[in-house]
Formats: C-alpha cells, structure tokens, sequence
C-alpha cells in the first residue's frame, strides 16, 4: 500500500533489521525499542489493524503468532515475553499495518500503561 511504512519495509525500500521472515509475515527490530529484545512481526500483506487480519483467514494470523513466538524462543526468552497489538489510535497504534509487538528480557510490568 502506498505511503504505508511497513509495506516499504516488505519491499525494502524502507531499511530494517529482519530477524525472522516466512512467506506471509516478516520479523524486525523496532526503531524505538521498550525492551532488551523488541521486534515487530507483520504480515507482508497489509491489513491496518488486529481485526482486519483476524478477518484474512486462511491462518496468517496464526502464521503471525507463530513468528512471534519463534522469536521469543530465538532471543532466548524462555523466563517470559509479552506480545503485544496496539489496537486504535487510543491505544496507542501509530502505524496502521498490522503488527505485533515482541517484548522481553526485563521484567515486565502489569497492568501496562
Ligand atoms: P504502534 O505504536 O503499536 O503502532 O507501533 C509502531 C512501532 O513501530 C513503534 O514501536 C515504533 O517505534 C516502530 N517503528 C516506527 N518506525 C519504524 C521503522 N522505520 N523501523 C522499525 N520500527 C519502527
Ligand atoms: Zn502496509
């Protein structure tokens, strides 16, 4: 999608650190990172929020999940991580390509904030 970051991230035409990618879903650091390991992992389609990807089917939600979590174990997060969709302006989603948030290696507080 034009003037979509993340997609010009799937193109590289946006530069990244990729850390995982299977055929529907790419894995990056995040530029501005919450934790010792911060990575976001998005489905190389855009879809602009949870409930538009939810909605695609034929399992790339799962397909994001799962990267997730083979990102967690990769970094070695085995003592906890918390991933995370910012959902709608008002909780906090800045950019509107669905992504999920791959956090760890500090403690990590509840509720956040
Ligand atoms: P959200 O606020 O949930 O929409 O998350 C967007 C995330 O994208 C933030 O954590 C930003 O730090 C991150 N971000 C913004 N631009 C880039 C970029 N060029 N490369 C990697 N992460 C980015
Ligand atoms: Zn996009």
């Amino acid at each position: 999608m034009a003037d979509c970051l993340f997609c010009g991230i799937v193109t590289g035409d946006i530069p990244a650190v990729v850390v995982g990618e299977s055929t529907r879903t790419l894995a990056f650091r995040d530029i501005n990172p919450q934790a010792p390991t911060h990575v976001l992992v998005i489905p190389k389609d855009h879809y602009p929020d949870l409930a538009a990807l939810a909605g695609a089917g034929d399992g790339l939600l799962a397909e994001v999940a799962g990267q997730a979590a083979e990102v967690a174990r990769a970094a070695g997060l085995e003592s906890g991580y918390r991933v995370v969709f910012n959902t709608g302006a008002e909780a906090g989603q800045t950019v509107f390509h669905a992504h999920a948030h791959v956090l760890g290696g500090r403690r990590l507080t509840w509720p956040p904030g």
